[in-house]
């Protein structure tokens, strides 16, 4: 069944067959003729032999987004049925599907959907779709997931930067169903609020955790500072299930903490103050009055998008990491978190190893950690390794 063809670069063969899901414009020898925006492609040596089988974007850098590498298999709805199985099966496996919970049921790239997010908070569902070929099947993947999870409601969110490389447009707002705009779910015990309609990323971010829990084993009895603490994910576990003594949390966003603040009543917290704050004066400010503390943990935005960033990045990774460590008294802990995937577990290693030499502290590092399970790593796209986070001890 010969399908509409893209002719790939000779030299750009061997990386299509690593599996690596994007075909960038610079690899393309020739788009025959018919071919047409959004279309589902075979992707071809200039022999004719098959590569594998992706959908068509003329607007994108990434000019084929690659779904098969099987010849047999059809980008069809039995195709994305299965694939969104397969993703919703391993959160089965995590033990991710408690009603009350939340989880990211897809992550792109880490479970072959090119493109698309697709998070859980309780009942509801946030579609969070990042390439257009999958904008354009939002109904197909509405009825599928309609099917094998019955949810109340879908919601669909747009990423601008996304859609702006894609050159989509994208209507936000409910596709099914009825959302509420704050929603209550449980993680550790916690019923933390997400606002669904305008948090970041889709609400909540999901991908610490883990790291959340793994970071509080560490953190009890002591005073913590959390820098970036959005809506209160490290603190208010910090606070709950590690018994910390006392926590000063900080951020930019007041929207952000009003919710971290109303978690924290509800669950009777009173040693968390929530501050509304930029943090880079304040970490300079704390610096110069020579305040000191048992904890810091460090989760800033990402500072490196693209690659002309990363060196800019490092600068300010190590920045926080190094005005971090000052507030440390000997033997704090550090839990610091970089969410850039241009910048590589070993060049964040060597940030630490910078601001160990600088302030003449040591840096144990004692876990090596990366993003929750529901946000698996594809072997073939390194891109998917995108979150690092290091809970260090600073003597
Ligand atoms: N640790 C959080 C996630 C942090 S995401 C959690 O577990 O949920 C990064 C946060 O940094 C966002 O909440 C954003 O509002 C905040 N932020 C971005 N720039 C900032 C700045 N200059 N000063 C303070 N906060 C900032």
């Amino acid at each position: 069944m010969a399908g509409k063809r893209v002719i790939i670069k000779d030299d750009r063969v061997p990386a299509v067959l690593r599996r690596h899901p994007w075909v960038l414009s610079s690899s393309v020898m020739m788009v025959e003729s018919g071919v047409g925006h959004g279309d589902v492609v075979d992707v071809v040596t200039k022999d004719g032999q098959f590569l594998a089988r992706g959908i068509y974007n003329k607007k994108s850098r990434i000019r084929v987004r690659l779904y098969t590498w099987d010849e047999n298999e059809l980008l069809d709805r039995d195709f994305w049925r299965a694939r969104i199985v397969r993703a919703v099966e391993l959160r089965e496996q995590l033990g991710y599907l408690d009603p009350e919970g939340a989880c990211r049921l897809v992550f792109s790239e880490g479970d072959a959907l090119s493109g698309l997010i697709v998070d859980r908070y309780g009942p509801y569902l946030v579609f969070q779709p990042t390439a257009f070929g999958l904008a354009e099947r939002l109904s197909t993947f509405t009825e599928i997931f309609k099917e094998i999870l019955g949810p109340k409601g879908i919601l669909v969110r747009k990423d601008p930067a996304a859609s702006a490389a894609e050159g989509f447009e994208l209507p936000e707002g409910v596709l099914f169903g009825e959302v509420p705009e704050v929603v209550t779910i449980v993680e550790h015990g916690i019923r933390h609020r997400v606002d669904l309609r305008k948090g970041q990323k889709t609400g909540f971010y999901l991908d610490q955790r883990e790291n959340r829990l793994a970071a509080a084993r560490y953190l009890a009895g002591r005073r913590i500072l959390d820098l970036y603490c959005y809506t209160g994910g490290f603190s208010l576990t910090a606070a709950i299930r590690g018994q910390a003594r006392s926590i000063e949390a900080v951020d930019s966003s007041d929207r952000a903490l009003q919710l971290a603040r109303e978690v924290s009543s509800d669950h009777g917290i009173a040693n968390i103050v929530f501050l509304e704050a930029e943090v880079f004066p304040l970490l300079e400010k704390y610096v110069a009055e020579g305040r000191k503390f048992e904890g810091v943990i460090l989760d800033p935005p990402r500072f490196a998008s693209r690659r002309g960033q990363i060196a800019q990045a490092l600068r300010a990774y190590h920045f926080v990491n190094r005005l971090a460590v000052s507030l440390l008294e000997p033997g704090g802990i550090l839990v610091s978190c970089s969410c850039s995937g241009r910048v590589s577990r070993a060049e964040f290693m060597q940030v630490l190893f910078g601001v160990a030499e600088k302030t003449g502290r040591t840096i144990q590092v004692l876990e090596q950690r990366g993003a929750a399970p529901d946000h698996p790593v594809n072997v073939f796209c390194p891109e998917t390794d995108y979150l690092k986070c290091f809970i260090c001890r600073v003597i």
